[in-house]
């Protein structure tokens, strides 16, 4: 066989993907196992049953073919007017491009604002997809540490530190995997650098219906970023959509027309009935974002509940997302270690902090995707496993 490229060997890099206690969960699964499952993030319902009614009227009438690449202009319109309501900044349909999810929207904005070989920051940590992303965009990624003590939030030295020679930025707010929600003034001094460094910023707003407390700003609002911005949007988490695979773009107006000449060659865009279930879920289900975040702010308020109780395992604050992020540092154990034992020893999965960059080491991060009772349940098992350890190594 001959040479494959060296960018898709490149892609995963030597460090692992960070998915291999899930692959050993889901091994065990096979194997006839009973495993409690807090790994990805998928909701435990199911795509409401009126926007699969939209779908399915949509196909019945024909929307079957090549839809229009840059998306529906329908479509456009109404994430445009979306934005412009909730950022107060001015945005039409030429702003936005429908994307085949958020992922599809990341690695098109490092495609299309980086050259190859450019060098692209990360902020650590980060969802696990990020660094593949960039190498798969051809560019370099760089990472910017956090520490958990500053609940994950970037300093302005750390990135002014490696701002030199960078050509974008890669910011998430609501953060998965750590749940912080960046404030204005996080947001301002974030885009300081970025304009003294020149970058532009890619911010992935995919979690921005799921805030728990305080409320999602849009660095794209931040006086002076309009024009060096590219907000990442999807329908996954806000509407339980992940399968339908649709997100957008929202960036300056020549971004997005060389946005639309790369899916032209790429993905070919959106099925419009799946556009059209979505215009249907954002313009007549008023209240389905609310119905479909509620479950994770419930238990996070049951997590906070329970782990109080537990001096050896700390939650942080989590202000946003379907994640916690737990601090198992005083159990001894680090991330990867903490989540073998705990898969081992109670049939739980979750994500070792490590998968997600070196700042959340000591970590795991909790996905809240199960029914109430379980992951009442599941928190308790783990709180008591890691106090057990706790006792038995101190
Ligand atoms: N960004 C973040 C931070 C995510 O967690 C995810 C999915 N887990 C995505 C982007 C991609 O979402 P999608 O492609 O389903 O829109």
């Amino acid at each position: 066989m001959p040479q494959l490229s060296e960018r898709v060997i490149s892609i995963t890099g030597t460090d692992g993907d960070g998915w291999e206690i899930f692959n050993l969960a889901r091994e065990m699964k096979i194997n006839g196992a009973e495993i409690i499952e807090l790994t990805i993030g998928e909701h435990d319902d199911t795509t409401h049953s009126l926007i699969l009614d939209a779908m399915h009227k949509s196909a019945r009438e024909g929307n079957t073919g090549y839809a229009s690449v840059p998306g529906t202009k329908s479509l456009r319109q109404e994430v445009a007017n979306r934005v412009q309501t909730r950022t107060g900044i001015h945005t039409t349909a030429n702003n936005v491009i429908i994307t085949p999810g958020g992922q599809a929207g990341l690695f098109a904005t490092h495609v299309a604002l980086a050259n190859q070989g450019d060098t692209g920051l990360i902020i650590d940590p980060f969802y696990a997809t990020y660094p593949t992303t960039l190498r798969s965009a051809g560019l370099s990624p760089r990472m910017v540490k956090t520490m958990p003590e500053d609940n994950f939030i970037p300093s302005v030295s750390e990135l002014t530190k490696n701002a030199k020679n960078a050509k974008t930025l890669l910011i998430n707010s609501p953060n998965n995997p750590t749940g912080t929600v960046y404030d204005k003034s996080n947001l301002f001094e974030i885009s300081k650098v970025a304009i003294e460094n020149d970058l532009w910023v890619i911010s992935d707003e995919v979690y921005d219906t799921q805030v728990w407390v305080g409320e999602h700003i849009s660095i794209r609002s931040v006086a002076n970023m309009e024009n060096r911005t590219a907000v990442i949007g999807s329908m996954s988490k806000s509407h339980a959509m992940t399968g339908s695979r649709l997100g957008w773009v929202v960036a300056p107006e020549q971004v997005i027309e060389k946005l639309s000449d790369l899916a032209c060659n790429t993905n070919y865009g959106v099925p419009g009935f799946i556009q059209d279930a979505g215009l249907y879920a954002l313009t007549q289900m008023p209240n389905i974002e609310k119905t479909v975040a509620e479950p994770f702010s419930r238990r996070r308020e049951i997590a906070q509940k329970i782990i109080k109780d537990y001096p050896d395992i700390k939650m942080h604050p989590s202000l946003g997302g379907m994640y916690l992020m737990l601090d198992i540092r005083e159990t001894g154990l680090n991330g990867i270690e903490f989540s073998k034992a705990l898969l081992e020893a109670k049939n739980i999965a979750v994500m070792p902090g490590e998968s997600f960059g070196e700042s959340s080491a000591g970590h795991i991060r909790v996905a809240m995707t199960i029914s109430d009772d379980k992951f009442e349940y599941a928190t308790h098992s783990i709180c008591s496993f890691a106090s057990n350890f706790t006792t038995s190594t101190n």
